[in-house]
């Protein structure tokens, strides 16, 4: 997926500091000031001008990014990256997307000194719905089935179709292509935050007001005069730039541990784990199989304890008969959902998040991170929605449950990381323990990007 770079500078020493997009972490490498940055609302973004003008003004565009889930009816789930971009406000613009141009240049944080930016009008959740329903709409183009039908063949003429006195005219078992209708009914969306992305165009005036592009300057729309004060009149007041925390652990003041894009961190002085919960470090408990072993690369991954009264699902053995497997130990225990806290590309994370939630690794609360292990990029408020998607996808009487995933709310009881044990191989890691699996390392590196 296509990436962006963010032009700042280090808040401690002033020195030029490129960001790819989704980065959290701020390195300087001059100062060597490390900070974790913590949005207030959505990054607001800025496309430079090309031209520098004082009439540029700067209109706004939602930028949806992330991975989209979707069961449907008849029963299947369809998992899909995003990303897209929609202009924010009601206007007729030639441009309703920002398409290649955020990545043909660097990005800067949008600040009110620039000129005015107007406020965006279209609701996120609007736009989200738009963007999820795309993923409807590729899937029905795509899903053809072909079906034995009796087909009265076509180019008969003019003869009677129900003069059956020919019977030769029907053929008993054709082929039809034939697109079936799918109806989404659950959709889950896991973003990686909003954001919004400012574009600047520059207003000519005339009869009407002629608004011109502001890399090339070529004409992208007119409004007139009045409408254009308006947005102008409401432009944002202030652009709060990113919040920022010292990468220092709360705790013991060690160095954290963290890569450019994690949302946790870790703390090698006291062994402990924090997520970042509006601007401020929170504790997350940690869990590991039994005893650390030193050789395994260690995954991490939300293990959720959860009950689902709307499918009767409460405990382990729930589940199996929910999955209609047959489970050696009758034992019941509580149920959790496994749900990587890494990403891969979505078709990849739905098999994940159903193997490991039906085989239900034993893990322990720990106070020590092993030693080797992946970043945590997924929050855990994020994945937790996505439990009725993974129901979804375990549950074995599809037709029966499937109308219902609307009315399903799972009760979260208790959420902690679990880091689980993968053997590494040379294009693979592999989990051996209770189930057998392997994700292929390319599928890690490429979902950083996701
Ligand atoms: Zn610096
Ligand atoms: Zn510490």
């Amino acid at each position: 997926m296509r990436t962006w770079q963010v032009e700042t500078q280090c808040p401690q020493c002033g020195a030029p500091i490129t960001l790819k997009e989704a980065q959290h972490v701020l390195n300087c490498p001059y100062c060597k000031t490390r900070l974790y940055l913590t949005p207030k609302g959505p990054f607001r973004y800025a496309i430079p001008p090309k031209i520098a003008s004082d009439e540029t003004i700067f209109l706004p565009f939602w930028r949806i990014k992330g991975l989209g889930f979707t069961a449907y009816l008849p029963p299947k789930t369809v998992g899909k990256p995003i990303d897209k971009t929609y202009l924010a406000i009601d206007i007729p613009l030639r441009m309703m997307s920002l398409g290649m141009r955020p990545q043909a240049t660097k990005l800067s944080f949008a600040s009110v000194e620039e000129g005015p930016f107007v406020h965006p009008r279209v609701n996120f959740k609007d736009l989200l719905k738009r963007a999820t329903r795309q993923i409807d709409s590729t899937l029905t183009e795509r899903e053809v089935i072909h079906k034995e039908t009796n087909l009265f063949m076509s180019g008969l003429g003019d003869s009677d179709p129900f003069d059956h006195s020919d019977l030769s005219r029907w053929s008993p078992s054709k082929t039809q292509t034939v697109f079936k209708k799918y109806e989404p009914v659950v959709s889950v969306f896991l973003d990686e935050g909003n954001s919004l992305i400012y574009f600047p165009v520059i207003p000519e005036s005339g009869t009407s007001v002629i608004l011109n592009d502001g890399l090339t300057t070529k004409p992208i729309g007119k409004m007139d005069l009045p409408s254009l004060e308006r947005f102008t009149h409401n432009a944002s007041e202030s652009l709060p730039s990113p919040g920022t925390l010292p990468l220092l652990c709360p705790n013991c003041g060690w160095d954290l541990k963290c890569e450019e894009e994690s949302w946790a961190v870790l703390c090698p002085g006291c062994n402990r784990v924090w997520g970042i919960r509006q601007g401020h470090y929170t504790p997350i408990p940690f869990e590991i199989p039994a005893n650390e072993d030193p050789d395994a690369f260690y995954l991490p991954f939300w293990k959720i304890q959860t009950a689902v009264p709307q499918l009767e699902l409460h405990d382990t053995r729930d589940l199996a008969r929910f999955a209609n497997q047959v489970r050696i130990s009758s034992k019941s225990s509580p149920l959790h959902a496994f749900i990587p806290a890494f990403k891969v590309q979505p078709r990849l994370f739905l098999q994940i998040c159903k193997v490991f939630t039906l085989a239900q690794p034993e893990t322990h609360l720990a106070d020590k991170i092993p030693k080797n292990s992946y970043p945590v990029l997924l929050p855990p408020q994020k994945v937790q929605k996505l439990i009725p998607i993974v129901l979804a996808e375990i549950g074995a009487k599809k037709d029966r449950f499937f109308p219902e995933l609307p009315q399903v709310k799972p009760e979260i009881k208790q959420v902690s990381l679990a880091f689980l044990p993968f053997k590494q191989t040379g294009y693979e890691v592999v989990y051996q323990e209770s189930v057998i699996f392997a994700i292929p390392r390319n599928a890690l590196k490429w979902g950083r990007k996701l």
